[in-house]
């Protein structure tokens, strides 16, 4: 992205506190979300916001649908501070547990960044050692591990199989 849609991004937002809402104030879609075009293609404002603030957004392989989240519920909102990235279940999670989108389950809001979501697939623990040693809920890890093809009942038969050996002593 070059200087001039960067000066043409930051002008299409009103710049209020640093903790308040900054709201875009050009074209949005059905959804709330401002739309920004850089050589004839949309993006999503917020995403741009994100990315011009704490650098790109990982996606494709092994993140399979990291998106930019708002924690405060205002899609056309483009302040770096409400955003931050989460896999799309927690997205829907964050939803649900908001009470929009479909209803389903019980509320979930925790948060998985880049970093941990890495280290919850590099690791071959089980979800429970994980829930300690990462301080992340046994729900989140599984669900990521889940998300990711990873089959969370394997960890457990790992873990099942460590631990034989030495009852039989
Ligand atoms: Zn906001």
């Amino acid at each position: 992205m070059g200087i001039a849609d960067r000066q043409r991004f930051h002008r299409k937002y009103e710049r209020k506190g640093p903790d308040e809402c900054w709201p875009w104030k050009a074209a949005t879609s059905g959804f709330g979300y401002g739309r920004f075009k850089i050589n004839g293609r949309l993006y999503s404002s917020h995403r741009i916001a994100y990315s011009l603030s704490k650098g790109r957004i990982p996606s494709g392989g092994g993140w399979h649908g990291i998106e930019v989240l708002h924690s405060c519920d205002n899609p056309a909102c483009c302040n770096p501070a409400h955003l931050s990235i989460g896999t799309h279940a927690e997205n829907v999670a964050d939803m649900d547990a908001k009470g929009r989108g479909n209803r389903r389950g019980s509320p979930r809001k925790y948060q998985v960044t880049p970093d941990i979501c890495a280290k919850i697939l590099a690791s071959g623990a089980p979800a429970t050692e994980l829930e300690k040693s990462l301080g992340i809920p046994m729900k989140t890890i599984n669900r990521v591990r889940r998300e990711n093809g990873i089959d969370n009942a394997k960890f457990k038969s790992f873990s099942a199989l460590r631990i034989q050996p030495e009852a039989r002593r």
